[in-house]
């Protein structure tokens, strides 16, 4: 335990509110608890709340099925080839191998520490047939950059904006922005929540299709249709071996509410990151990148590096805010340190500078909407402690 005697201050907690619990109980008690009617209706919020009725958007019990879904609605496959950042979690990356595929990995833009568009290009070959962004901590990739270099490639784009609820790029909120697809995560620690789950959207009406077949057993309609159509109930056709990846109307039931609150929640965020970032501003600290002026960070982490001359190392700084009861975390080892991923392409820190020398000096703060006053004061005044 931290050798103080203030309550710990855990690096992320969900936000919960009583008309999440509300709708929840409604569900449980309503007959219906796996995917049926609020699962439909957090569906159509989701499209409503991208402003654009011509995307649609399939709910899955997590985002890394919502990646597998993408990639396997887009033909992915063995022989193929998929570019992605390796300064990310895993599942961005393992979803490509489920199919079979490789991943290649590229380095990241040290001024964003999302993928380097240009080591993008580089990386391109002619087996090359998708590339995965991720809008790290909820800044956007260079979208501008990157989708007309993929369209002239004739490359699939799948975002992976786990991170990125709300996220704008050009004025545009991320799930419209003209990818193939775009998934979205509700993790228990990200912007939204639903304990587990995930959105998958997409404005092509032959991927939606291929997705909601697959998200539950290949079956052509889905058990609620099978519940409420005129047609006899008990029979479905099983057009593909497809997989569970359904959300249950448990889940969904907290999503509604938890969607309906997430632009205060951004707010609230962005309040804190910006307390940060005027109290580090005279630190020997790399505050996180700004979006472009007009356009929405998500702030579903706060990322800081230690400049060079900062009397502490990486771990220091972790192990002192630990003492002074303050949870941080480290976003990401990035994947080319990882053993699988580093044996299977035999990768090593030389090819990726930029992920590797923001590695070595990261860590991500506590940035969460139950925050208090007191404890945003708490991290502001144990940081400028260890590194004043
Ligand atoms: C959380 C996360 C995922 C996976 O989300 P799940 O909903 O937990 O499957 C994928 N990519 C990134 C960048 C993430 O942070």
């Amino acid at each position: 335990m931290p050798e103080t005697a203030l309550p710990f201050i855990p690096f992320a907690l969900p936000d919960i509110g009583d008309d999440e619990i509300a709708e929840v109980v409604d569900t449980l008690r309503s007959g219906w608890i796996t995917t049926g009617p609020k699962t439909r209706r957090f569906e159509e919020d989701f499209t409503a709340y991208l402003g654009d009725p011509s995307v649609h958007s399939m709910a899955v019990n997590s985002a890394t099925a919502g990646l597998h879904l993408a990639l396997e609605a887009l033909g992915i496959g063995p022989g193929d080839e998929v570019i992605t950042t390796t300064h990310t979690f895993t599942a961005t990356a393992e979803v490509v191998r489920y199919l079979g595929a490789d991943v290649v990995l590229v380095d990241i833009d040290p001024a964003t520490l999302c993928i380097d568009v240009a080591a993008v290009e580089a990386a391109i070959t002619p087996r090359t047939k998708a590339v995965i962004p991720v809008h790290y901590a909820g800044l956007a990739a260079d979208m501008a950059a990157l989708l007309p270099l993929a369209r002239r490639h004739g490359l699939k784009v799948v975002e992976d904006a786990a991170h990125a609820l709300p996220t704008t790029c050009g004025g545009q909120l991320v799930g419209t922005l003209g990818s193939d697809v775009t998934v979205f995560s509700f993790y228990a620690n990200k912007t939204m929540t639903t304990g587990e789950g995930g959105m998958v959207v997409t404005r092509d009406a032959a991927i939606a299709k291929r997705v909601q077949v697959m998200r539950l057993h290949g079956i052509n309609r889905d058990a609620f249709d099978r519940f409420t159509a005129k047609a006899p109930s008990w029979y479905y056709e099983i057009v593909a071996p497809g997989f569970k990846y359904n959300l249950t109307d448990i889940a969904s039931a907290m999503g509604i509410h938890q969607l309906r609150r997430s632009r205060g929640f951004q707010a609230t965020r962005a309040a804190i990151a910006a307390r940060y970032d005027a109290a580090f501003a005279d630190l020997p600290l790399i505050t996180p990148p700004q979006p472009a002026p007009g356009d929405t960070h998500a702030w579903h982490l706060y990322v800081l590096r230690l400049a060079d001359g900062a009397k502490l190392t990486r771990d220091g700084l972790i192990d002192g805010l630990y003492a002074a009861g303050i949870g941080c975390s480290v976003h990401y080892i990035p994947l080319h340190l990882q053993p699988y991923w580093r044996e299977r392409y035999a990768l090593t820190p030389e090819r990726f500078p930029h992920s590797q020398h923001a590695y070595e000096r990261m860590l991500s703060l506590p940035l969460y909407t139950r925050m208090d006053d007191g404890q945003i004061e708490r991290v502001i005044a144990a940081v400028r402690a260890l590194l004043g």
